[in-house]
Order: C-alpha cells, then sequence, then structure tokens
C-alpha cells in the first residue's frame, strides 16, 4: 500500500529536494509553499514519478490554514503517514539591528509552524499507530552563529519539540526525528550570502569560504538529494528505534 507525505515548503530548495526523493520512493505528496507555480511543481512531479500529488498554499503562520490543509490532505490521501515540517525563513543582522517583524516570522514560519502541522496530524497517525514527523532543523539547531539571533531560537525550539514528541510518540509508534544540515546551496542560502557580505563588510565569495564553511571540517555544500535520501530512511520501519534524535548532515561542524 502506498503512503502519504505532506511536505511543508516543497516547492523550493531542500523540501523539493526531499519531495522527489519521495516521489521516486512511490509516496504520494501533498506539497506546500509560496511559490506562485506550486500547483504546477507539485503536478509534475506527480507525473514524472506514478505518484499522486496535490497542492496547498497554506501560510504557515496561519494555524487555521495549517489545519485546512492537513483536513484536505487526510481526506484525499486516507491517512497522512508522514510530515516533514521543512518551510522555513531567514533573516541576518545584529541584534540592535533586528527588525522585531523578523523575529516574529522566523519564529512563526521556522518554529510555532511545526507544532501546529503536528497537532494536526497527531490524531490520524495516534488512530494508526503509525506516524513519521521530520523536522528540517539546521546545524543551527545545535549551534550559535551571531546575527541569526530569531533563526538559531527557533531551530533550537525545534530541537526540543522533537524530543517532546518522539517521547509523546513512543507509545503510539510515532517517531519523530530532526535533520541538522550545514549549508545548502538554495535560494535560501543565496540570500543569506548577500545579507552576510552586509553584515560582515565582506565581498560574496569571501563569505562563502571565510564565514560560512568556516565551521564545517568538509569544506563543501550539502546535497538536498542526500537530505532526501536520510529523510527516506527515517521514514521508513527501519528507523522505527530512532526517535526524538537531531542528527547532524553538516560536514563535521557539530563535531568540534
Ligand atoms: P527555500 O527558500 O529554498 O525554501 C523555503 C520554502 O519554505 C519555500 O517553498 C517557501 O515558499 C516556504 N515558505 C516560507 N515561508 C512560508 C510560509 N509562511 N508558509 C508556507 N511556506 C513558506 O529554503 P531552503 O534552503 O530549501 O530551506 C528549507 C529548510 O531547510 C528551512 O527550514 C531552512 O531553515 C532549512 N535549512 C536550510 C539550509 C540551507 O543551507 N539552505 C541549511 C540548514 C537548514
Amino acid at each position: 500500500m502506498s503512503k502519504n507525505a505532506i511536505i511543508t515548503g516543497s516547492t523550493s530548495g531542500i523540501g523539493l529536494g526531499i519531495a522527489r526523493k519521495f516521489a521516486e520512493a512511490g509516496y504520494n505528496i501533498c506539497f506546500n509553499g509560496l511559490e506562485d507555480n506550486g500547483a504546477e511543481i507539485a503536478e509534475k512531479v506527480g507525473e514524472e514519478f506514478g505518484v499522486t500529488t496535490m497542492f496547498s498554499a497554506a501560510n504557515m503562520l496561519k494555524p487555521d490554514d495549517i489545519n485546512e490543509m492537513v483536513k484536505i490532505a487526510e481526506g484525499a490521501f486516507g491517512s497522512i503517514d508522514v510530515l516533514i515540517n521543512n518551510a522555513g525563513v531567514q533573516y541576518v543582522a545584529p541584534i540592535d539591528e533586528f527588525p522585531a517583524a523578523k523575529w516574529d516570522l522566523i519564529i512563526g514560519v521556522n518554529m510555532s509552524a511545526a507544532f501546529h502541522t503536528s497537532k494536526a496530524v497527531w490524531p490520524g497517525m495516534k488512530a494508526r499507530k503509525f506516524g513519521r514527523i521530520i523536522n528540517i532543523t539546521s546545524a543551527h539547531g545545535l549551534r550559535a552563529s551571531e546575527f541569526k539571533s530569531a533563526y538559531v531560537t527557533s531551530k533550537h525550539g525545534v530541537t526540543g519539540l522533537t524530543k517532546v514528541l518522539g517521547l509523546e510518540g513512543a507509545p503510539h509508534g510515532i517517531t519523530c526525528n530532526a535533520i541538522c544540515p550545514g549549508y545548502v546551496k538554495t535560494p535560501l542560502v543565496e540570500g543569506q550570502i548577500k545579507d552576510q557580505a552586509k553584515s560582515h563588510n565582506m565581498t560574496e565569495e569571501e563569505v562563502v569560504t571565510k564565514v560560512m564553511l568556516k565551521k564545517q571540517a568538509i569544506k563543501d555544500f550539502v546535497k538536498v538529494e542526500d537530505l532526501g535520501a536520510l529523510a527516506l530512511f527515517l521514514a521508513s520501519e527501519s528507523a522505527q528505534m530512532m526517535t526524538g534524535a537531531s542528527i547532524p548532515v553538516e560536514g563535521g561542524w557539530s563535531a568540534q
């Protein structure tokens, strides 16, 4: 029987890469994101891999949108077996210049949304005694960097949520784990390179070599496909004894 997944922020970057891996493995997928061509992306992936896809433009800042997305996807697919909380935003500035509105946005999309989505899929997963919640956090869910107060806080928050849901899900066949990537070259990071160049007063090339990859022992960007492969493993039966864990995929950053 085929399985069904909701992947937030899956019409760009890491989420799209993970969605493609899951579609290749036969999962039906509810795509989500703010990209205008989201429905088209979902349709194309469905056609390419011969699975059922749908698209929800639910804004992760709005709990009502989130509940509606889960209700519609559950209704269409019959169950949600896997939830991947991936939608995320970033803003880089020193604390004294950090706009309060950006703080609220980042905490809302990166952290609070994971609570609302997990809460919404929980009753179905509990009833079926199977569920996999996978949070895409970051190396910044384990370590800090300057100028990223909201992002680091939001990702550390989800590291905590991952542990709690791991514990609460244990009696019900629900696992919850986080993947903590180092730098992945996606639209989010392209934007960050520009912002960091301003904050550090450096060229964009200097930001990549001297700031971004400085803390990674392996001086390369993480590949989206590799994150998809790990997410697929976490969704599998073989990962049934893994829960509450935050797994670094960051070229040895947190080994230091
Ligand atoms: P991206 O900008 O390419 O994609 C982000 C996705 O989130 C987009 O589809 C966007 O539409 C969606 N999104 C943003 N705000 C939303 C909202 N309010 N409602 C619904 N969807 C919304 O970014 P990415 O690099 O692919 O990042 C994906 C996740 O991976 C994020 O949580 C990010 O923090 C995390 N991450 C990225 C990196 C990296 O280097 N790129 C590293 C570690 C962790």
